[in-house]
């Protein structure tokens, strides 16, 4: 595995490739659920890069940027382990310059998770087209993990007529049901103990679905029942294109739930 710091250094290896690249771009403090990406972009391409970089434009100010986990040398050997070509880790003056061309989410990246966290989306969409613009992937692996997001960089790509594949993978979860997420070590004995009702509530909401209920009011009032005792920011049920739906379709229904522990937000979702 060859570690690239440089832009130019990409760029230069980038153009010897003529086989299919898979891409998965992360911000580190790898887990399983980043492993079953890579793993997938293992099986399906030639050549697989990897990058890590905590990507300040995503960030909002006050937000854990500075406190985002930080675990490169074991972050190499996992990508070694898990037979990565190349590994991108810029710094942040690398992949920035002073006044730059900006990227503009859809007005409908101020819901849900943009509207706890305005411009978050533009700051993600942004550093994924010039990662994209490096390494010119064949394969774009997300995790349904983050839908919203996998749903605006799927739209981008479509809206800027860009020639890549983004695949969808599904959530890796602890074995208790807990979806993997690097700041799952923000939370103490306690709160990782409560977590567990974020994905219970999701499961309640499925078996209710597989019993025929349809109406999203009695759904999300279930879930909240289930989370009662938790800090929930928001349950929302929505068609692949995050519009609302007042009634289940199958095959066409993401739910999706954010609670706060303390700083900590969790996100955790079901697709239907
Ligand atoms: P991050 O490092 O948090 O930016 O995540 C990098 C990629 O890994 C994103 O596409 C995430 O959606 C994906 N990811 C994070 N956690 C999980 C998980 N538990 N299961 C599947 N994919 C995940």
């Amino acid at each position: 595995m060859k570690i690239i710091r440089t832009i130019e250094e990409l760029q230069n290896i980038r153009k010897t490739i003529t086989s299919s690249v898979g891409f998965v771009p992360t911000m580190g403090a790898l887990h399983d659920g980043h492993i079953s990406l890579i793993k997938q972009a293992r099986e399906e391409n030639e050549i697989v890069i990897v990058s890590i970089f905590v990507n300040p434009t995503q960030f909002l100010p006050g937000e854990d940027l500075d406190a985002y986990p930080r675990k490169d040398e074991a972050d190499k050997k996992i990508c070694e382990m898990c037979k990565v070509d190349y590994l991108f880790m810029p710094e942040i003056s690398t992949m920035y310059g002073k006044e730059e061309v900006l990227i503009k989410a859809p007005n409908k990246s101020y819901m849900l998770e943009g509207e706890a966290r305005p411009g978050h989306f533009d700051g993600v969409l942004l550093v994924v087209l010039k990662l994209f613009g490096l390494t010119q992937p064949t394969n774009a692996y997300f995790g349904k993990k983050d839908a919203q997001q996998l749903s605006l960089i799927t739209q981008m790509v479509k809206d800027l007529f860009l020639p890549i594949n983004v695949v969808a993978c599904d959530i890796v979860r602890e074995n208790d049901g807990l979806a993997m997420s690097s700041r799952n070590i923000y939370l103490d004995q306690t709160q990782r103990k409560d977590a567990l009702l974020l994905s219970k509530s999701l499961y309640t909401a499925a078996s209710l679905i597989a019993k025929d209920e349809r109406d999203t009011k009695t759904i999300k009032n279930k879930i909240h029942e289930v989370m009662e005792k938790l800090d929930v920011e928001y349950v929302a049920i929505v068609d692949r294109e995050f519009n609302e739906i007042q009634t289940i379709e199958l095959n066409n229904c993401i739910i999706l739930i954010v609670v706060r522990f303390g700083n900590t937000r969790l996100l955790d979702n079901i697709w239907l």
